[in-house]
């Protein structure tokens, strides 16, 4: 898997007390340190910042998720990392981002005959889901992480909770954030 941070961090008690990981209104997000790099995941359900779950069919749909991706492309949009003076410095050294669609998006067209040849439901279903993943690394010189603040609930605000868990040198945890609490100090 491309994303084994957010699923190691919530794998477990995910698949013990929730149905599924996609929930609108909320979002995961596991964060990891080791000698000098912090990981960043984030895992959340498509309509908490397109508000639709479908491949883009209108020149507005594209427009949103051409501006969801402009978004996510920053982790600073995501979270910001807090040290003792206020947010670090951190340089991106990787970035990936996946979700299924933009798969569907660029496939759409040549997938479509062969969904509609064989069978006679299930095409484009109006009522199937889809996850947006993003993953950061981080290079963070000389401060030390000491805090987070949840900037995705600032930039989305169909995300109501934003679930973190971290594990960091200093120890684990977990913490849900919302937008009256966004921030977080370790
Ligand atoms: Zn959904």
């Amino acid at each position: 898997m491309r994303f084994p941070l957010v699923l190691s961090l919530f794998g477990a008690s995910l698949a013990a007390a929730q149905p599924g990981v996609h929930q609108h209104g909320h979002a995961l997000l596991g964060i990891a340190e080791e000698a000098g790099e912090v990981v960043v995941e984030l895992e959340t359900p498509a309509a908490n910042l397109l508000g639709f779950e479908h491949a883009p069919a209108t020149a507005e749909e594209q427009a949103a998720l051409a501006e969801v991706l402009r978004t996510l492309a920053d982790h600073r949009n995501v979270v910001a990392l807090l040290g003792q003076r206020g947010e670090l410095v951190c340089s991106q050294v990787e970035s990936a981002l996946d979700s299924a669609l933009l798969s569907e998006g660029q496939a759409h067209d040549e997938h479509h005959d062969h969904d509609h040849a064989g069978s006679t439901a299930h095409d484009h279903d109006e009522d199937e889901h889809a996850d947006f993943h993003a993953r950061y690394v981080l290079d963070c010189p000389d401060t030390a992480l000491t805090g987070v603040q949840g900037r995705l609930l600032e930039n989305f605000p169909a995300v109501l909770e934003l679930e973190l868990q971290w594990v960091l040198e200093a120890g684990q945890g977990g913490a849900v954030l919302t937008p009256a609490r966004p921030q977080w100090r370790f």
